[in-house]
């Protein structure tokens, strides 16, 4: 199938909801051969049956359970690529954001080592598999998308301590990958979205508008953004058009962390 992904072969994790399902939406109908990974067995055969519906030109598409945060797992994940003739593209997607991660005094320990076990270790592991699965197919080029979010730049007075600190070591860890892999070809870049239009979000806002408005009033167009609005992004990032974008942050949020006064 042509399309600007023609050929590649992409797992994206978290692929059940949000972002991940958007971007392997996008990535099937850009042309890519689509793993999806995720914890929840019955949520990711969901999420693949919905995809083959809507792009059912796809060249590929399969799913696969993983726990990003176990190795052995995200290991199996990545080698279930082989006889595809190995990754081309991950997209290090899946994190979680724990309603008892609070502030510094509030946050449980558990809560913490949960956070930073998925969302920091999970993202290591998908990076290292990645590396090892391109060096063992020869490859020499490959692109890895790593989840971060605008509160790895910018404070919140709303906190989720845990949450923030974990999507600051991505940034950090995503930007080094960049710089020790630039030789071998190997793109890592990041992607920081806003606070996005899904129901995790708006069903805790709900109908109560002065928490809503505290929010919204920090966007300079006046919305959240949308799941898909990211995908776009993940898609140049792991196109070849993004040959020389590397140690990128890519900021996807409206204008958000640019914002001082926004437009009433
Ligand atoms: P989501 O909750 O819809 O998707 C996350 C997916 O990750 C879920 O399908 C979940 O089952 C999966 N997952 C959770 N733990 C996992 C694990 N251990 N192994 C494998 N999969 C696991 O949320 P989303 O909004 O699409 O979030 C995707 C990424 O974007 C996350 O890293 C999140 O932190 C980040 N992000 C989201 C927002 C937002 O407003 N939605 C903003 C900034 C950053």
């Amino acid at each position: 199938m042509p399309g600007r992904l023609a050929g590649k072969n992409a797992i994206i994790t978290g692929a059940a909801g949000g972002i991940g399902l958007e971007t392997s939406i996008l990535f099937a109908k850009e042309g890519a051969n689509v793993l999806m990974a995720d914890i929840s067995a019955e949520a990711v055969q969901r999420a693949e049956a919905k995809v083959k519906q809507l792009v059912p030109n796809a060249s590929r598409v399969e799913s696969i359970v993983c726990d990003v945060s176990k190795e052995d797992q995200v290991e199996k994940m990545v080698s279930t690529l082989d006889p595809w003739g190995g990754l081309d593209i991950i997209f290090n997607n899946a994190g979680i954001m724990h309603s008892q991660d609070d502030d510094a005094v509030a946050t449980p320990e558990a809560i913490w080592d949960l956070t930073h076990n998925i969302n920091v270790k999970g993202v290591w592991f998908g990076c290292k598999h990645a590396v090892l699965s391109l060096r063992k197919h020869k490859k020499t080029k490959g692109s890895i998308i790593n989840t971060a979010s605008v509160v790895a730049l910018v404070g919140s007075a709303t906190p989720q301590l845990a949450y923030t600190a974990s999507k600051g070591a991505v940034l950090a860890m995503t930007r080094e990958l960049a710089m020790v892999h630039a030789r071998e070809g190997f793109r890592f870049n990041s992607l920081c979205p806003a606070p996005l239009n899904t129901p995790l979000l708006q069903d805790w806002l709900g109908d109560d508008k002065p928490k809503r408005l505290r929010r919204e009033i920090h966007f300079p167009s006046g919305r959240f953004g949308e799941a898909v609005e990211q995908a776009q992004a993940v898609v140049f990032l792991a196109s070849d058009e993004a040959s020389f974008v590397n140690g990128h942050d890519m900021v996807v949020d409206g204008g958000m962390t640019k914002a001082y006064v926004t437009p009433e």
